[in-house]
Parts: structure tokens; C-alpha cells; sequence
């Protein structure tokens, strides 16, 4: 397993493709990219903030055609990984429709205005408040800076002389995933199908299309994988995630079938390689989504209710799984 070394900044992936990275990658702490040939640039989302996003442009600005920023692609709708977007209004600004979408149904204000609403909000509140609300600077964002332009399943960018084909993936972590594969350098930008050493959280689902997705990727045969979260690494991190979706939907399913609930399976299913990930507490939502998959009739359990789930099983000791106390 070859990772690069996870430091905060642009790395250069060679002939014009940069990626930018944020430890630790757990929530709100996502990665970026820039694909830049003969003067024309994309950049591969923005950041959670203005203010990280300005720094990440500055610090994109020192290499060669990194100045100017004329096209932008947002992988998915999580502020993560879009709520930057009013640094680059100029820039064209592309998503799936879906996307563009679900970015539209966000508060702007929702995350700024946590540090004063959060202890109203109950567990979910200091859930958003501890993970995101409380380590970022929201100031800027007033208004949604939304796609100017939006595809359906695939599109193809010419970057100078580089071809970038954007594919929709998704369902899978969100209602649809886009990752930027540059055949010419054999690079993709995964946005968050790849959580590389961190637990993934499934929102949108079904686990078997984020596991299609990860088998897409691998057969694109990458030779550099840029994950939305972690460390620049090599394809068989997206193996090993495949291989996380195929361990707990084995695990989740003898124990459902043997009538366990969810919130019990969550902290049974055994963490093996997997136990040194980050953000240990998405295994709740994980395992929810797939029970809810398996039986239609289950209780309904809308993201507030899977925030203070996770809240929860973040502040017990030691689970099962885990095999070391968060
Ligand atoms: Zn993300």
C-alpha cells in the first residue's frame, strides 16, 4: 500500500496535475485537485470554507497556470467539498444535475449558525457542532454558489491538451458521485468514493453501487488515486474500501438475519484492518443503511437521527469492533 506522505498542501502529480491535501481527512477535511495544460485549468472542488478555499487558490497559484481557475467541477454535494464555490463565481462550475440539486437544498448559513443553535439541536447539534461547526470559519458563505453548468452520467473536458471524463457513479455516498479521470496521466479524482483510511459514510446508497463504483475505478487501472479524504495513494486503497463494503454487508447480514438491531450490530461487527480508521462512529450509518435496505419497514432514520446515533457511539468507551477506546 503506497501512500504518499499526508501533508497539508498541493502535492504535484507530474505534467501539469496537482492535488491538494488536508489532514486529518475526517469530517469537513477534504482533498482537492487541479488539471492545468497550456494555460486552461480545472479544479476539482472547492473546500468547506471561503477562507481555506482563498489559501488553497494561493497556494495553487505558484504553479505553472495555476493563476487563473476557468473551470471548476464539484464532485458531489457536501459542503466539503463545495461551500468554496463564491471564491471561483467566474469560473464555469460543473455538476451532475443531480448534484447541483441536492447542493441547492443546503442552508448556507446551517453549519456558521451551529456555534449559537447547536445546544437546541440536541445530540445531532453537538455532533455537527464538535466534528464541523466548531473547526471551521463559515464566514463568506452568505449565499450558495450553485453549477453554472450541469451533465447527466458523463462529460468530457478538454483542458488544454488533456481530456478529463467526468463519470456519475453514484448513488453511493451521496444521490450522485462524480469522479474527474484523466486518462492521459492516468490519474483520477475520486471526490469521496474514496475515503482512503477513513470510514466512508454511506448517505445515498445502495452499498452495492458505491462497490460497482470502486470496481469501476479499479478498472481504470489508476496509477495515482487523489481520495476526497486522506493521504494520495495508489488504486488498491480503493480495493481495500471495496473490501470494507464486502466485509460489513457479510457481517450485517448474519447478524440481521439472526435478528440483531442495528444500533447492537453497529458496535458487534468485528473492525479487523479496518480498526485504525478514522471516524470509527460512520459504521452506525453504514450499518443502517444497509438494514434499511434489507427491510423496507424499518424505523426511518433521516440524517439527524444517524448524527445522534453517532454522537452516541462516539462517546462509549470501546466497541467490539473498534478494539480501542475514541
Ligand atoms: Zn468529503
Amino acid at each position: 500500500m503506497a501512500n504518499w506522505p499526508f501533508t497539508q498542501g498541493v502535492h504535484d502529480l507530474g505534467n501539469g496535475l496537482y492535488g491538494y491535501v488536508q489532514p486529518d481527512g475526517t469530517w469537513g477535511w477534504s482533498n482537492a485537485g487541479l488539471v492545468s495544460s497550456r494555460g486552461e485549468t480545472l479544479l476539482v472542488d472547492t473546500l468547506m470554507s471561503v477562507p481555506l478555499t482563498r489559501t488553497m487558490l494561493e497556494d495553487f497559484a505558484r504553479v505553472d497556470g495555476g493563476a487563473k481557475i476557468d473551470k471548476v467541477v464539484n464532485t458531489h454535494a457536501n459542503p466539503d467539498h463545495f461551500f468554496g464555490n463564491g471564491v471561483v463565481e467566474d469560473a464555469e462550475i460543473i455538476a451532475t444535475a443531480k448534484t447541483a440539486e441536492e447542493m441547492s437544498g443546503f442552508d448556507p448559513k446551517g453549519l456558521a449558525n451551529l456555534s449559537a443553535n447547536y445546544e437546541k439541536m440536541g445530540e445531532a447539534g453537538e455532533f455537527l457542532f464538535e466534528t464541523m461547526g466548531r473547526k471551521f470559519d463559515f464566514s463568506g458563505v452568505d449565499e450558495l454558489t450553485l453549477p453554472s453548468r450541469t451533465f447527466s452520467d458523463r462529460l468530457t473536458l478538454q483542458v488544454g491538451d488533456k481530456t478529463v471524463e467526468l463519470v456519475d457513479l453514484g448513488p453511493a455516498h451521496t444521490a450522485s458521485d462524480t469522479i474527474a479521470w484523466v486518462p492521459g496521466d492516468s490519474v483520477v479524482f475520486t471526490g469521496d468514493l474514496l475515503f482512503n483510511e477513513g470510514h466512508p459514510v454511506l448517505w445515498a446508497g445502495p452499498m452495492s453501487r458505491w462497490i460497482a463504483a470502486c470496481r469501476y475505478i479499479e478498472d481504470l487501472k489508476p496509477e495515482t488515486v487523489v481520495p476526497g479524504h486522506g493521504p494520495i495513494c495508489e488504486v488498491d486503497a480503493v480495493r481495500n474500501m471495496r473490501h470494507y463494503f464486502e466485509h460489513l454487508m457479510q457481517e450485517a447480514r448474519g447478524r440481521f438475519e439472526a435478528g440483531m438491531p442495528w444500533r447492537e450490530a453497529a458496535r458487534d461487527i468485528p473492525m479487523k484492518e479496518y480498526a485504525h480508521w478514522t471516524d470509527p462512529e460512520r459504521i452506525v450509518a453504514n450499518v443502517y443503511s444497509l438494514y434499511k435496505e434489507w427491510d423496507p419497514d424499518l424505523e426511518a432514520a433521516p440524517p439527524p437521527v444517524i448524527f445522534a446515533e453517532m454522537n452516541r457511539y462516539r462517546k462509549e468507551p470501546a466497541h467490539e469492533g473498534c478494539g480501542h477506546a475514541h
